[in-house]
């Protein structure tokens, strides 16, 4: 059966919200990032009439060209991983940016965003499962990691931790990772208790991380279809 935008949206909603119950969270706690890379603009706009208006980008030229092409009250999340070159784009049209790795781009966003006169709100990425595959910070260095770039970087608004776990570990893998995150989190907190956003799963494990305490879900080919 053909399933648009639309009826994905409202199963996706169910979801959230029986994660929720079962978590005993509120769904406002919830703010859900539609994952928009290689999607077209009628993509976009067909979900931005829903209701839809944070959308996840990788690729910095990519965000450029459609945050100039869309509505302007679109909060624009950056999700990929940062080149240095790419920085002015990012700092320009980016609103939040989650995939801050190295002290290199955290400087240097810094002062792109002192010349655009703006602050972004920014998250870690931790490489919790330690993956040579993966960019981000190793667990145990992140908490003084975040500490270095709110003490010096004050155009940078730090908001908390982004992951990317292993979507098909086991299950025992996955509880242990969950655990890890929780326990991460916790101490992040205890040093700086404004980082309270945790930007942790997608389509396929999205009701798993309101269990741990996610804040901001990064969803895209279970929401918008798949990518071109
Ligand atoms: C592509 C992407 C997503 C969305 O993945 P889906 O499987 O399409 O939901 C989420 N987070 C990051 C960092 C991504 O690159």
């Amino acid at each position: 059966m053909f399933q648009g935008i639309a009826e994905r949206l409202s199963e996706i909603s169910s979801k959230i919200q029986a994660a929720c119950h079962q978590a005993q969270r509120s769904e406002d706690g919830i703010r859900l990032v539609a994952v928009s890379k290689l999607q077209s603009m009628d993509v976009i706009n067909e979900a931005y009439a829903l209701g839809i208006n944070n959308f996840g980008e990788n690729y910095a030229q990519e965000l450029a060209e459609k945050s100039l092409a869309c509505p302007k009250d679109i909060i624009w999340h950056f999700i990929g991983p940062i080149q240095s070159n790419k920085i002015n784009l990012i700092a320009k049209h980016a609103n939040w940016v989650h995939s801050i790795d190295r002290e290199k781009v955290a400087r240097k966003l810094n002062d792109a965003l002192e010349t655009e006169g703006k602050k972004i709100h920014a998250l870690v990425q931790v490489n919790i499962d330690r993956e040579e595959s993966k960019s981000g910070i190793l667990p145990e260095e992140a908490v003084d990691f975040i500490n270095e770039l709110n003490a010096h970087y004050p155009n940078l608004i730090l908001e908390g931790l982004m992951f990317m776990p292993k979507i098909n570990a086991s299950k025992n893998a996955k509880m242990d990772t969950m655990k890890k995150i929780i326990d991460l989190q916790k101490s992040l907190l205890s040093e700086l208790p404004g980082c309270t956003h945790l930007s942790l799963g997608t389509s396929s494990d999205f009701e798993e991380s309101i269990l741990t305490g996610s804040t901001i879900l990064r969803i895209g080919e279970s929401l918008l279809g798949k990518r071109s």
